[in-house]
């Protein structure tokens, strides 16, 4: 290679361009067989930079969502039940509801699609540039309550807390006790109008107050949660139960 194009590489490199950098000699290449001009491979450069840097981020945001599985908005299928048109689907995937700070909580007994749905969510919303975090309500009660002394939980809060939309999935599948149902408010009122929550739930939230056990916590909680809301409810067959192999 030309010594020239080595050292414009390591100076690309100085300039933190280190993906240019690497592909700087095709990049000239191309410039060369098919004659572009200067202002077009000086395009061809940021474009590509900026590219990179972008799939970077997306790939750095799908990392630290943490999702539990990678399922996307295109593989749920409308057809398979009743809760939400294909209209309401498309509305909820322009996510305007993230925009506007509104939570979403998605109900419904186990298997109908309330945590691809909110994966998938999620997913969208971390390829229009948001930051997401996925965590269920019994890794963040244990992440909360190991915050005071474990490095590791405290970074994990840290970023539920910057994130613009966090998913709290099967939220009350076990009762909680004073301190947890603090915890959780201190986690709900933090987020409160200035990140949106998909909470998912196979108890509606009428009965969320028996889990919580606190009745003023309950009502300081709900308030939060249900001020801009958008409630989903998914009854029907379980899709697991439907779609399931038969052993014979
Ligand atoms: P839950 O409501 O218990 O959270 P899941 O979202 O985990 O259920 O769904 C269970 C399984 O069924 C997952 O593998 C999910 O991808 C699949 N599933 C559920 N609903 C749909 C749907 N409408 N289209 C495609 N797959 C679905
Ligand atoms: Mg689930």
């Amino acid at each position: 290679m030309n010594q020239t194009v080595k050292e414009l590489q390591s100076q690309f490199k100085q300039l933190r361009l280190v993906e240019t950098a690497e592909e700087l000699p095709r990049l000239l290449r191309e410039a060369e067989q098919v004659s572009w001009t200067y202002l077009e491979l000086l395009e061809a450069i940021t474009h590509f930079e900026l590219n990179k840097r972008e799939e970077k981020s997306i790939e750095r945001r799908m990392k630290w969502a943490k999702f539990p599985y990678h399922k996307t908005l295109m593989e749920f299928q409308v057809k398979e039940q009743n809760a939400l048109s294909e209209r309401q689907l498309t509305q909820l995937q322009e996510l305007n509801w993230l925009e506007q700070q509104y939570n979403l909580i998605l109900l419904g007994p186990p298997g109908v699609g309330k945590t691809h749905l909110s994966v998938g969510l999620g997913i969208e919303a971390i390829q229009k540039g948001f930051q997401v975090y996925f965590v269920t309500m019994g890794e963040l009660l244990h992440l909360l309550k190991t915050q005071e002394f474990t490095h590791k939980s405290q970074v994990q809060i840290k970023r539920l807390q910057a994130s613009d939309l966090v998913i709290i999935d099967d939220l009350m599948y076990m009762a909680m006790d004073q301190r947890e149902a603090n915890l959780f408010f201190q986690v709900i009122n933090h987020l409160y109008e200035r990140s949106s929550i998909i909470l998912t739930s196979n108890k509606s939230p009428e009965e969320w107050g028996e889990l919580m056990g606190d009745e003023g916590i309950t009502t300081a909680i709900l308030d939060r949660l249900l001020h801009r809301v958008e409630v989903v409810s998914m009854n029907g067959d379980s899709y697991r139960m439907k779609n399931r192999q038969n052993l014979f």
